[in-house]
């Protein structure tokens, strides 16, 4: 990037896209990058990058960056306005709204891509200072199962692993998950396992990792949870348990024993589509490797019955005792680079630092924390995601606040978002680009810095804090969403309330006090330094920690429930079960085939917003929506590859190019979510317990374009 100009210095800062927290050294002249390689002694990618690491630079050079201010005049233009009228507009605006419809009709929803400390803020400022009550992010689209799974199983939302566990594992099973595409630099971890390890995928579609395992189970969509209930009781069967695991370190086995005897495994297996003969020699694989790990990413979490399936993981990893140990664990692949940071700070589903709403004990500590009345603190959590887009259906929200985050592309039945966006009487957009799917409804835009031209930590999936560090001038106005919180605090009037709240590393401070006593305590953590210094820091990492060990550099790899205590007050896990729940929308003669979405390459990331402003990550992607078709369908329907054909659901009909390909099995079609038609088709269906949405099981029809 940019190698005609030649740096001075270097430093290191922490990817800014997935959730693997890669490490990115960044080559600087008179203190801006002017290039970047990745870092080779950082502990996560340990010199690896994918694309989107190395063109993190380019993208914040784009002609699309928002560089002031706009507002939406009489006859419906955009334009420039000044921060102080951007300001008074937004409180005008907004107090005006909670004057006149009271104070719930303002939400915001926010992300999982800015940092740690914004997301505080904008939680506590939000929530605490505006009287802002609902306001969710859209980690609630990819990670809000794996929360309620954790939560529920192990008593507090505590991804056990540490990166090292991909190479020392003999055993890695991804269910859901297509690494080498989604989080490539695990995969290379993976990679680099010299234990010649098995690897298992159960994926209802032929991904490039299915490709690479030395066992696939092609389950039909939706059948994962009676597949996982099935391996467990061959598990129990043919006494692959942990006996003394479970006994000394469970709650549940009997509830669990009975509820999976209920599962004929011939039934089970012929009706998802595999063979007796594929779960057997899972359960034996499973039974007889030293250990095993169980991955999962976005084919469980969303899902209707996520938070099951990925308890059903979680299960098998308890009862054979493949927890705590390097190699082992039921571990959920986060999405964004700062979804975790999501889990624990954002304000939304649980109080700053993982507390609860509902406990008065904890209100009281994070008050005194922040030095606030604790009467500010509500007493229950945000509506959910879902909840707030029905609050603007039904006229109960006429405010909205989008920070960094792309609805109008992303959630799930688009279409009717977009309409819902024009009952808004006012909606705010705050982003790096003005160009979003969202930012075209918008009322107000606010141009924000990004990555590299602002600072803060970012959680990433191993519960590792990494620096996000301030390395470009943002362009124009543009600035960091920080400073747009600080301005928005002042003009609303509670400035004096946030004094504390100064800059990223003063609110991390605050984070670190209202993190002790909890499993994600971090006040052994001395600041920003350190983080640098050690190459990030795995959390927990407690006071106590660096006085026991004396070393003011915490272990580089490590993970949780090394000494089998898991968070309930027994100390023991919970093995949770549940029924399996009919797929709401299953093919019929109309919509014959079931429509997966996902990740469609290395190269782009979610909306495009970031990763379509980079010519080269362009060139390594269609810019055209296409669609893979199996063969035999293909020919059925008389599609050859690269025609265009009509694929319609209930809610809408998009165009794409056909990719015939046996990637997926006959009745089934997969489209990758980075094409913005994409969630025209989508069912608006959620998992009850998590509120995610279920992105990967609609019924299509698709055919030939007719002839114009
Ligand atoms: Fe960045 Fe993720 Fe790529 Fe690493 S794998 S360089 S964190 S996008």
């Amino acid at each position: 990037t940019h190698d005609s100009m030649v740096a001075d210095t270097t430093t290191t800062a922490t990817c800014g896209y997935c959730s693997t927290g890669c490490g990115l050294r960044l080559h600087l002249r008179d203190g801006e990058a002017v290039g970047l390689t990745p870092e080779t002694q950082y502990p996560v990618n340990l010199g690896m990058a994918c694309p989107k690491g190395w063109e993190a630079l380019r993208v914040l050079d784009s002609d699309e960056r928002a560089t002031t201010p706009l507002l939406r005049d009489a006859n419906g233009k955009m334009q420039p306005i000044e921060w102080e009228a951007a300001f008074t507009t937004f409180v005008d605006k907004m107090r005006g709204v909670q004057e006149k419809h009271g104070q719930d009709s303002v939400a915001f929803l926010s992300t999982g891509q800015i940092p740690s400390e914004e997301m505080a803020f904008l939680g506590a400022l939000a929530r605490f200072g505006m009287g802002i009550r609902h306001g969710d992010g859209n980690t609630r689209q990819c990670m809000a199962t794996a929360v309620t799974a954790y939560k529920e199983s192990f008593g507090f939302d505590a991804p056990p692993f540490t990166y090292d566990d991909f190479e020392q594992s003999d055993c890695l099973i991804f269910i859901g998950a297509n690494p080498c595409i989604g989080h490539p630099i695990m995969w290379e971890r993976v990679l680099r396992n010299p234990n010649t390890p098995e690897i298992i995928v159960i994926d209802p579609r032929r991904t490039e990792t299915a490709m690479a395992a030395t066992q696939h189970l092609q389950v039909k969509p939706k059948h994962d949870l009676a597949i996982l209930y099935a391996i467990t009781k061959l598990l129990i069967d043919n006494g692959y348990v942990d006996r003394q695991f479970v006994e000394g370190h469970t709650n549940g086995f009997e509830e669990l024993c009975e509820h999976v005897s209920q599962f004929d495994v011939d039934t089970v297996a012929h009706a998802a589509g595999v063979s007796v003969g594929s779960l057997e020699q899972v359960a034996h694989t499973i039974g007889t490797r030293k250990a095993v790990s169980l991955w999962w990413t976005m084919g469980v979490n969303q899902s209707y019955e996520g938070t099951r399936t990925a308890q059903a993981m979680i299960n098998i990893a308890l009862i054979t005792g493949n927890i705590g140990r390097p190699g082992t664990g039921a571990n959920s692949i986060t999405g964004q680079c700062n979804a975790m940071g999501s889990r624990l700070w954002s304000g939304t589903t649980n109080l700053l630092g993982h507390h609860s709403f509902a406990s008065e004990q904890d209100r009281q500590k994070v008050a005194d924390v922040l030095g606030f009345d604790s009467e500010c603190i509500p007493t229950t959590s945000s509506w959910r995601y879902d909840r707030i887009i029905e609050g603007v259906r039904n006229g109960e929200i006429k405010a909205l606040w989008v920070i960094a985050t792309n609805p109008a592309h992303s959630w799930i039945d688009q279409a009717d978002v977009k309409e819902l966006f024009g009952k808004l009487d006012f909606l705010v957009v705050q982003d790096m680009y003005d160009t979003t799917e969202t930012a075209e409804h918008a009322d107000l835009i606010f141009p924000t810095a990004g990555w590299g031209e602002k600072e803060g930590t970012f959680i990433n999936s191993e519960r590792r804090y990494g620096l996000l560090k301030k390395v470009r001038r943002a362009p124009g106005q543009a600035l960091s969403d920080f400073q747009i919180l600080r301005g928005i605090a002042h003009y609303w009037g509670v400035g004096e309330q946030f004094a504390e709240w100064t800059d990223p590393e003063a609110v991390f401070r605050i984070m670190q006090r209202a993190s002790r006593g909890q499993p994600c305590d971090i006040t052994g953590i001395d600041g920003y330094a350190h983080i640098d210094r050690c190459g990030g820091i795995q959390w927990p990492w407690t006071e106590a920690d660096a006085a026991a060990t004396g070393s003011s550099e915490p272990p580089q790899q490590r993970r949780l429930f090394e000494d089998g205590r898991f968070f309930y007050d027994d100390g023991k896990a919970k093995l949770i079960v549940d029924d399996i729940t009919p797929m709401p929308e299953p093919p019929t003669q109309k919509y014959p085939v079931t429509l997966l979405t996902g990740r469609g390459t290395v190269s782009q990331w979610h909306t495009q917003t970031r990763t379509k402003q980079s010519p080269v990550l362009g060139m390594l992607y269609p810019q055209e929506a296409y669609v893979e078709i199996n063969p035999v369908d293909a020919d059925e329907w008389e599609i050859v590859h690269g025609d265009t054909v009509t694929i319609e659901s209930r809610r809408g009909k998009i165009e794409a190019n056909a990719c015939v390909t046996a990637t997926v099995r006959r009745g089934q079609a997969f489209i990758p979510m980075h094409y913005a038609e994409t969630n025209q088709l989508t069912l608006s269906h959620f998992d009850p317990h998590s509120g995610q949405p279920s992105y990967k099981d609609c019924a299509v029809r698709i055919t030939p374009k007719a002839p114009q």
